[in-house]
């Protein structure tokens, strides 16, 4: 089974699909980890961000892979744990850059499909074209939307959390700016896929996204 879960930044993806997949015993791919993988070895090697050239030969020599430390799941690149490395604010805006890039989705593609494909009993993949691109044919496909204060105010807390020191200016700022070239580019944009199913989490709680997701795959008859 292949869960597609789309949406803008900070409107729940990744909480709401670790849960989702944990409750149903599925592999978890958090998508926009890979495209910061990119960025994170760009950067490291002096590659630009939105090198074509240099990205489209850097992207096949990337090892990447997920795994779990303590209950937590973890991102790895060549071996190194980056999962910390590669939420920081500078990464996300190269992500964000090299997300654009034809070269470094063409990339990507490939690996996304074999990670949902290759997990056994199925996937959880979260991202922003996994619904209309990666797997058009994915057996349930939702759309997470939140009001984009509410989204920046999740952002902040993740960010605080973790000892970044910002404010929900800066947050939102970032945020507005990301939505809309993740909107806006001309390769894989963001929207939602015409069967997906959407969601906006502004005033449900973690359990509530997870159970409405869970009502809509019981309905489909796809669990039980
Ligand atoms: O989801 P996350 O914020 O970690 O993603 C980082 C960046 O990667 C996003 O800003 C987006 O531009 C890009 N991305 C993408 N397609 C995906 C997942 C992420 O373009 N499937």
């Amino acid at each position: 089974m292949i869960v597609a879960i789309d949406g803008p930044a900070g409107a729940g993806k990744s909480s709401a699909s670790r849960l989702l997949a944990a409750r149903l015993g599925l592999a978890l791919v958090d998508t926009g980890a890979l495209y910061r993988c990119v960025a994170l070895a760009a950067r490291d090697q002096g590659v630009a961000w939105d090198d074509d050239a240099r990205l489209a030969g850097l992207v096949p020599t990337l090892a990447l892979s997920f795994g779990w430390r303590g209950g937590e799941p973890r991102v790895y690149l060549g071996g190194r744990d980056v999962t910390a490395a590669i939420r920081d604010p500078e990464i996300s805006r190269g992500a964000s850059t090299a997300s654009a890039r034809r070269s470094v989705r063409d990339g990507l593609f490939d690996l996304q499909r074999r990670l949902g494909r290759e997990a056994p009993g199925g996937a959880v993949l979260e991202g922003r074209d996994i619904g209309t691109v990666v797997f058009p044919d994915a057996d349930a496909k939702f759309f997470l939307t939140a009001d984009p204060r509410v989204r920046a105010g999740r952002r902040l807390a993740e960010l605080v959390g973790r000892g970044v020191a910002t404010t929900l200016a800066a947050v939102l700022t970032e945020q507005e700016q990301r939505d809309h070239d993740d909107e806006n580019r001309a390769v894989a944009p963001l929207r939602r896929a015409p069967d997906a199913e959407p969601i906006d989490t502004t005033a449900l709680s973690l359990d509530e996204v997870v159970a409405t997701m869970e009502r809509s795959l019981r309905r489909r008859g796809l669990i039980p």
